[in-house]
C-alpha cells in the first residue's frame, strides 16, 4: 500500500479535463493586477490526467480511517455515526442553490430552518437565544466571551481574568487569550472534580468568566456545579458552558437549568455533521437573557409571520463569520434532531452513558482507572500501570490501531498521566466494544511478553511508526532554511 505524490507522478504532456469556454466577459490581466505582481512562469502543480487523479485519490481514501468503516472512539470528539439522511437533506437543491445574496423573500425556507434548528438547541441546552454563525466550538467560546466582555463594559466593569479548570480543553484558555483575558488555572481536586475552595480563592471583582465543561473532560459530573454557579454570580462573573459534552445528558439536565450564562454547541460532535477532516463544523452558541442584546448580527427574527434577518443591534458584537455560519451543517443538524425527536436524543444520550461504563468495566483491570466511576459518556484509563515495561499509552494507541480501530485520544486531559481518554458513543454495538476491550486485553498482554513489539507497532498500516521527533527537528530546520524540503529529502534516503 504505497502511493507517490501526484508531484512525482506528474507528467509534461498530460491534460486535464476540457473545461468549457468561460461564458461571462473578463477583464484581460492586466485590467485586473498591475503587470509587476503577474507571474512569468507558469505555478509548478502536478500535471495528470482525469483517471491519474481520479485513482491516485481513490488509492489515498483506500489508506484512510473514518467512521463510515470502523469505530472511532476518538475522546472528547464524539465520533458519532453519519447518517446518510443528513446528506440528503443538505444536497436538497433548494439549499444547494440558494446565494447569501438573495432577498429574504425569496429564502424563507432557510430561514426557517434556521430558526427552528435555534429553537430546538434552545431547547435542548435551556437559553434564551442562539447564534448559528461560529464556525466550531473554539469559535463558539470566543464569540461568547466577547459577549460576555461586551456585557460586562456595557455596565462600565473592566474585569480582565478570566477562570479555567485545569482539566480544560485546550481551546478554553486560547479563546480566553485571544479575547485578551488573562488566564488563571482552577485545581481539580483528587476525585477529579473541580475543587471549590480553589475556585473561592481565585475568583475577585477581576474575574470575567469561569469556563467549566460538565461532565469535565474526565467524563465526570460536577457535582457541586450549583454551589459553583451561586458562589461565582455572587461576584459578578459570568458562567461559560464548554458544550463539547452534551452527548452525556441530552433531555436529562440542561446547561442554562444548572446556571450556565452562555453555552457552546459542537453541531459536528453531538449532531452528527460530520469531522475530522469530513467537512466544516458548526459552533452554535446559546445565551441567557442578559447576554442576548450582544449577539452577533445578523439574527433571524420573526415579524408579521415573515422571517427577516435583523442587521441592527446596536449592543451586537458584529458578525464573527462570513454570511450565516456553514449553512450545511445547520441543515445536517437540523435533519438529525427531527430524525431522532425529543425522546430519540434522549435515548443517544442513555446509550451513550451506559456503553462507555460498559467498556469502561471491560477494561477496569487492564489499565489504571484513575477515578472513581461511574462516568459519563467517556472514561479517561491511564497506561500507567505499563510502565515498567517501557510502555506508553502511544504504544497502547499504536497497538490499536494495528488492530484496526481508530485509537482513543491519548495524553489528554492533561491531569492523568498517560492518559487514554474513551468516548464509544451510542452508535456502537456491544459486539464493536467487546471487541475493542479484548484488543486492549491482547495490547496488554504483548506489552508483558514481548513489549519490543509493541514500540515498533504499527506493521501493516501504509505508514508505520513515524519519528516524531525526528520529524519534528527536520520540519523546523527546513522552515528556518538550515535544511532541505523534508519531503523531498525523506524520498531520497535509501
Ligand atoms: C472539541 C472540543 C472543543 C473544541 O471544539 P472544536 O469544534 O474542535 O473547535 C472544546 N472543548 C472540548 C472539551 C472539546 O472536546
Amino acid at each position: 500500500m504505497t502511493e507517490l505524490l501526484s508531484f512525482e507522478k506528474s507528467r509534461q504532456n498530460a491534460h486535464g479535463p476540457r473545461l468549457p469556454e468561460a461564458d461571462v466577459e473578463s477583464p484581460g490581466p492586466d485590467d485586473v493586477l498591475p503587470r509587476e505582481l503577474l507571474r512569468a512562469q507558469p505555478p509548478g502543480l502536478p500535471r495528470l490526467s482525469e483517471p491519474e487523479i481520479m485513482r491516485h485519490y481513490s488509492r489515498l481514501a483506500s489508506m484512510n480511517y473514518s467512521i463510515s468503516e470502523q469505530f472511532y472512539p476518538l475522546g472528547s470528539c464524539t465520533m458519532k455515526y453519519n447518517p446518510v439522511a443528513n446528506e440528503a437533506a443538505a444536497a436538497l437543491p433548494g439549499f444547494t442553490d440558494l446565494h447569501p445574496y438573495q432577498d429574504e423573500e425569496t429564502v424563507q425556507g432557510a430561514l426557517s430552518l434556521m430558526w427552528r434548528l435555534e429553537q430546538a438547541l434552545c431547547a435542548v441546552v435551556g437559553v434564551d437565544r442562539v447564534t448559528l454563525q461560529p464556525a466550531a466550538g473554539a469559535h463558539g467560546e470566543w464569540t461568547a466571551l466577547r459577549m460576555i466582555q461586551a456585557f460586562h463594559r456595557s455596565r462600565g466593569e473592566a474585569r480582565t481574568e478570566v477562570l479555567v479548570p485545569d482539566s480544560a480543553h485546550g481551546t478554553n484558555p486560547a479563546s480566553a487569550a485571544l479575547s485578551g483575558f488573562r488566564v488563571v488555572e482552577v485545581r481539580s481536586g483528587p476525585d477529579g472534580r473541580i475543587s471549590l475552595a480553589d475556585l473561592e480563592s481565585k475568583l475577585s471583582p477581576r474575574v470575567a468568566a469561569l469556563m467549566l465543561t460538565n461532565p469535565n473532560t474526565l467524563g465526570l459530573f460536577e457535582r457541586e456545579i450549583l454551589d459553583v454557579a451561586e458562589i461565582v454570580h455572587a461576584t459578578g462573573a459570568m458562567l461559560y458552558y464548554d458544550g463539547a459534552n452534551l452527548n452525556a445528558f441530552m433531555g436529562i439536565c440542561r446547561p442554562g437549568d444548572m446556571g450556565f450564562d452562555a453555552v457552546h454547541m459542537n453541531l459536528h460532535k453531538t449532531f452528527t455533521t460530520p469531522h475530522g477532516g469530513g467537512g466544516p463544523g458548526a459552533g452554535p452558541v446559546g445565551v441567557k437573557a442578559d447576554l442576548v442584546p450582544f449577539l452577533p448580527t445578523p439574527t433571524v427574527e420573526r415579524m408579521n409571520g415573515q422571517l427577516k434577518l435583523d442587521f441592527k443591534r446596536p449592543k451586537s458584537i458584529g458578525r464573527v463569520r462570513s454570511f450565516y455560519g456553514n449553512f450545511g451543517m445547520l441543515v445536517r443538524a437540523y435533519t438529525y434532531i427531527v430524525a431522532m425527536g425529543g425522546d430519540g436524543l434522549t435515548q443517544a444520550s442513555l446509550d451513550a452513558v451506559l456503553g462507555a461504563n460498559y467498556l469502561r468495566h471491560e477494561v477496569e483491570g487492564l489499565l489504571e482507572m484513575p477515578h472513581e466511576g461511574p462516568c459519563m459518556h467517556e472514561f479517561v484509563a491511564s497506561a500507567r500501570n505499563l510502565a515498567p515495561r517501557g510502555i506508553k499509552a502511544l504504544d497502547v494507541a499504536k497497538g490499536l490501531l494495528e488492530r484496526d480501530f481508530y485509537a482513543p485520544t491519548i495524553y489528554f486531559p492533561l491531569v492523568v498521566p498517560e492518559a487514554i481518554m474513551v468516548e464509544p458513543t451510542e452508535t456502537e454495538s456491544k459486539a464493536t466494544l467487546d471487541a475493542f476491550a479484548a484488543a486492549i486485553k491482547e495490547i496488554v498482554t504483548q506489552a508483558d511478553e514481548s513489549p519490543e513489539t509493541l514500540h515498533e507497532a504499527p506493521h501493516g498500516l501504509p505508514v508505520g511508526r513515524l519519528d516524531e521527533v525526528a520529524t519534528a527537528r527536520h520540519i523546523n530546520a527546513y522552515l528556518q532554511g538550515q535544511s532541505e524540503d523534508p519531503i523531498l529529502r525523506w524520498k531520497k534516503a535509501p
